[in-house]
């Protein structure tokens, strides 16, 4: 099946309200424009250099892109300038370093905070605290606090996937927003259940991920 053809049959199983985020993490650019000539209105990328490689040159200009790997602080402003919105908003220092690279830009950044739903996840906030970093993020000009990402727990278990789910959407609720992004090509169904507004889906779309490329100093796809 064509990339067209896998995006096609993932739309009409997602109900239309929700929005499918195309993770491309690993896929050539050449996908991607396979991608948005398919439709796809969202990219995910979790990689800045990847993600400047790709959409650096102003190519691309068409789909929201949304960065969904870890924010390192020293990267803030790369992120800012790359990305439409920052989905991995987890902690205050991660805050502060993309609303000072946003305001530099003179750009109002709309981020989701990412919430730590799982035992198999790094990052995120605990949800207990989520409050907190809410009102800190809300703080900050040149932020735009629009909802709650989370992944989900690693497990065959569904009903603690749809738990974790369901303590994500609830968080959601208590700190308001647009957009709960919850879901991947694994667990989309039960996410969309919980109440996701956007599932970020990779694998489903562009086929098995390859291995990643390897970093900056090969000359792979410099110019492109
Ligand atoms: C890679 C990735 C996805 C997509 O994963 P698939 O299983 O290929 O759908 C979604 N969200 C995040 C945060 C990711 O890193």
């Amino acid at each position: 099946m064509t990339i067209a053809e896998r995006y096609a049959q993932l739309r009409a199983a997602v109900p239309a309200h929700v929005t499918i985020l195309a993770v491309s993490k690993f896929h050539p650019v050449e996908a991607v424009r396979e991608a948005v000539a398919a439709g796809v209105t969202d990219i995910g990328e979790n990689y800045v250099q990847e993600a400047q490689r790709k959409f650096g040159h102003g190519e691309l200009a068409e789909p929201r892109k949304h960065f969904i790997g870890h924010v390192q602080t020293n990267k803030a402003k790369a992120i800012a300038s790359t990305f439409d919105v920052v989905q991995s908003v987890d902690r205050a220092d991660a805050a502060s370093a993309l609303a000072k690279a946003a305001a530099s830009l003179g750009k109002r950044l709309p981020v989701l905070l990412q919430l730590n739903i799982s035992p198999s996840e790094r990052f995120g906030c605990p949800p207990a605290d989520a409050t907190a970093l809410a009102q800190l993020i809300r703080s900050h000009e040149s932020l735009d606090l629009q909802g709650v990402m989370a992944i989900g727990p690693i497990t065959g278990d569904e009903s603690e996937i749809l738990g974790a789910f369901q303590q994500a959407a609830q968080t959601f609720e208590r700190i308001g927003g647009t957009t709960l992004s919850l879901g991947m090509s694994g667990d989309w169904r039960l996410a969309v259940q919980a109440g996701s507004t956007m599932i970020r889906v990779g694998s489903t779309i562009f086929g098995p991920r390859p291995a990643r490329p390897a970093s900056k100093n090969t000359a792979i796809h410099h110019s492109c």
